[in-house]
């Protein structure tokens, strides 16, 4: 049985019952395909409630869209918290990226048996589409969850964006060092530091952040590196 409803309710009051509807729908569907293929470590139905949908919702809180914009999820894994935003935010297109193509078809098998039109998935690397006409430069949003230390995300990030479009990232407290050692590395990428919003999950009490950052220049076009170089020499 899909229990995410009894976990969610008393912390999200004001979702709608169709959005509450479809968080479930996606519940089960990930909890079914989990049981063939790795998708997700968190298998506990309140472990999953909480640090997958309740994050996620967090996510979509914090981020506040308006409506209209184009938003990348990089390293969307199962989709969190990208496939969460894609339901509760109808009126933003979401592009959902991951370099695992057993992740990428379920994101795919997902959106559609949500119905979701507003989501689009595509199966790459953050290193060679940051670098590809059609994605670089074409993001107003960009998003990541647990994908990786925030040098190497930025790499992978901000050449997403357009110039005035926005990184958000999750990160698990402390967050002060990593934001202050990534500080010359954003700045080089054309990023700049707007805010933090600290927050604490519920019942499993992990502190963490969400930091956002500003495109203000653009990135370099020696940016991203070549398959693998951000992630084995971050930049500095
Ligand atoms: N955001 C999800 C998944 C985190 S795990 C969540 O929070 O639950 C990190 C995911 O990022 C993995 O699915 C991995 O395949 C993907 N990933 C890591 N490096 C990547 C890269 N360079 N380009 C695209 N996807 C990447």
């Amino acid at each position: 049985m899909n229990d995410l409803k009894t976990h969610l309710a008393p912390y999200w009051p004001g979702l709608q019952e169709e959005e509450m509807e479809a968080l479930c729908h996606f519940s089960s569907l990930l909890e079914e395909a989990n049981q063939h293929i790795s998708l997700t470590a968190i298998r506990d139905p309140q472990e999953s409630a909480v640090k997958h949908f309740w994050d996620s919702l967090a996510f979509h809180q914090a981020l506040a869209l308006q409506g209209g914009e184009s938003v990348l999820d990089l390293g969307s894994g199962p989709g969190f918290p990208g496939m969460v935003l894609a339901i509760m935010n109808p009126g933003t297109s979401f592009t959902l990226v991951d370099s695992v193509g057993k992740k990428t078809a379920f994101l795919q098998e997902t959106a559609k048996a949500l119905g979701l039109k507003n989501v689009s998935v595509c199966q790459g690397r953050a290193e060679g589409l940051g670098q590809d006409p059609r994605y670089r430069g074409a993001f107003d949003v960009a998003v990541a969850r647990s994908v990786a230390w925030l040098p190497t995300l930025s790499e992978y990030l901000l050449p997403f964006l357009r110039v005035q479009g926005l990184m958000a990232v999750s990160k698990e407290a402390p967050w002060e060092e990593e934001a202050s050692a990534s500080k010359s590395a954003i700045d080089l990428l054309g990023g700049a530091f707007l805010k933090a919003i600290p927050y604490e999950l519920p019942l499993y009490g992990n502190q963490r952040s969400f930091l956002f950052y500003r495109k203000v220049k653009e990135t370099p076009e020696a940016y991203p590196r070549r398959e693998g170089v951000p992630l084995k020499r971050p930049l500095s």
